[in-house]
């Protein structure tokens, strides 16, 4: 297919402008939304008079505001390389260049993760090909600090799952806990390590390429001929999707995640980046898209990244996968719904419902997945949990205060404690050799911090009998582990601090905010009743 017809007309930029802000948000945008919404689109075709009037506005913005706002929109490192591209790192405050260095350094180290793995793993034959944004860090030559990366994510064939574990657990990999119910949801299992460097190393090792049930078709037999159609990475072990399923594959991922509320620059960026590193055969993508019937879903993934950023998909493409007429008012709600809070006041279960409404192609596959997935989750009852302790509180100031949960430690093992309706949780492991604690999301799935409370011989360690106590202040948002007498591990979620007496490991870079573990007695407030 010709590829010469692209979507815009790159020459009319005030008339991209306009569209960008159609499309993306036809509320009120703040003078900062609107400058990091530019400079994020920035062509590189942009001409100097634009670039000169992106410089002169910078100065009249809050630069605080700016920054905040890319952190809740996860651009910050992009959108610091674009902020020096337009005015020199010298010339902007030095906290854009040291977040941009550190996402550089992770995804340097994420990278050479993978090869790694890919290597002790192809010794037993096993193919691993690297999924997402950690394929376009791996295989494009792209800035690696503007790759930014919370996690590994990639893909062994089912088959190779158990002898993958076993090469894992030998290269220090553990599971995270509670792992069942979500790697039956999405096709993966997630495992955890902290490098010797002090590093926090997330890896989630899927066994389906693609992670959505609302498309048609055998998913385990579509992973089997991607792998087989998979390609090398010159320079690694890692493999990598043709370009056409690995389109295919973030084109799915853009669309699973769309009802979020959180803005998806990056994913539509990874969809622009791929198009743009790769030559596509549109045929072979539309082929894929036709029979697994996710055209609608298709189109906006492919809709969005081509206005943000004038990716270049054949007008003919979009065409072909336009949504039929009946959906046509429900798209103007999921063009609202893909991007910057524009639906903020509305609930996320409702966005949701409608997305994915006008996402499936065929409705007997919505409902069949609607049953499996109420019977899967046992739907959490968040908000009954909530109203519940809402209720509770008027009553009694007492559990507005801090709680001690007690714990005796019977050896080695993983001890938990979840702290109902706040969202997070504690668990305290002890693996033979040391002991850590991790602060999670209220089910465990998902590790926000973690702190080394003992190594192994150290005489401050735990021992058979001894009391484990979880302090948890409610209001504070605080957590304390304590035991012989004396408070080892502090979380402050509302800060997003955590201390330890052995400031190991490293922070967790996508949680803290903070650059260290270092233990500080002033950590200690909110806990004295009981220090
Ligand atoms: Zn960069």
């Amino acid at each position: 297919m010709d590829s010469e017809l692209v979507f815009f007309d790159k020459t009319s930029k005030t008339r991209e402008l306009l569209a960008k802000m159609m499309f993306f948000n036809r509320g009120k945008q703040s003078r900062e939304e609107q400058f990091l919404l530019k400079v994020f689109c920035l062509s590189t075709e942009a001409g100097s008079d634009y670039r000169e009037q992106l410089r002169n506005s910078f100065f009249a913005l809050d630069e605080e505001r700016l920054w905040q706002l890319s952190l809740e929109c996860k651009v910050t490192a992009v959108f610091a390389h674009r902020l020096s591209d337009l005015f020199g790192w010298e010339n902007i405050p030095p906290r854009w260049k040291e977040f941009h260095d550190q996402m550089a350094g992770l995804a340097n180290l994420y990278c050479e993760e993978i090869d790694l793995i890919a290597r002790e793993l192809s010794i037993y034959g096993i193919k691993v090909i690297a999924l997402k944004n950690d394929s376009i860090a791996l295989a494009f030559h792209l800035c690696r600090g503007c790759c930014p990366m919370s996690d590994i994510d990639i893909l062994i064939e089912h088959a190779n799952q158990q002898q993958a574990d076993t090469v894992l657990k030998k290269l220090g990999y553990k599971h995270t806990w509670d792992s069942s119910t979500i790697s039956d949801m999405v096709g993966a299992n997630p495992y955890h390590k902290i490098a010797p460097s002090g590093r926090f190393i997330f890896l989630d090792v899927h066994w389906e390429a693609i992670g959505v049930r609302w498309m048609k078709g055998d998913l385990g037999e579509l992973t089997s001929k991607m792998v087989e159609r998979s390609l090398p990475i010159p320079g690694t072990t890692a493999r990598i999707l043709s370009p056409e399923d690995n389109l295919f594959q973030v084109v799915l991922h853009n669309a699973k995640h769309a009802y979020r509320l959180k803005p998806g620059f990056m994913r539509n960026l990874d969809v622009h980046r791929i198009i743009e590193n790769q030559e596509i055969n549109w045929t072979v993508f539309l082929n894929l898209i036709r029979t697994h019937k996710i055209n609608t879903g298709a189109y906006f993934s492919l809709l969005a990244p081509a206005i943000l950023f004038g990716t270049r998909v054949p007008a003919e493409v979009l065409g072909a996968i336009a949504p039929p007429s009946w959906k046509k008012p429900l798209c103007q709600f999921v063009r609202s719904a893909w991007f910057l809070n524009s639906n903020k006041n509305k609930p996320r279960s409702f966005i949701f419902r409608i997305v994915r409404m006008v996402m499936y192609d065929d409705i007997k596959i919505v409902i069949r997945n609607s049953i499996i997935s109420v019977w899967r989750k046992r739907r959490r009852w968040r908000v009954f949990f909530l109203l519940r302790s809402k209720i509770v509180d008027l009553f009694s100031k007492r559990t507005r205060s801090l709680a001690t949960f007690p714990i005796v430690f019977h050896g080695s093992g993983s001890y938990k404690k979840f702290f109902e309706g706040s969202g997070y949780g504690v668990i305290f492991e002890d693996d033979s050799q040391e002991g850590y604690v991790y602060l999670t999301k209220e089910d465990g799935s998902k590790i926000l911090d973690g702190l080394k409370l003992y190594y192994h011989g150290d005489a401050e360690k735990i021992s058979e009998g001894d009391l484990l106590e979880i302090l948890w202040h409610p209001e504070l948002k605080k957590v304390g582990v304590r035991y012989h007498g004396k408070i080892q591990a502090i979380f402050d979620i509302a800060n997003r601090k955590s201390y330890c007496r052995t400031g190991f490991p490293l922070p967790n870079a996508s949680w803290c905010k903070f650059k260290n573990h270092l233990w500080d007695d002033s950590a200690l407030s909110g806990f004295e009743a009981i220090n």
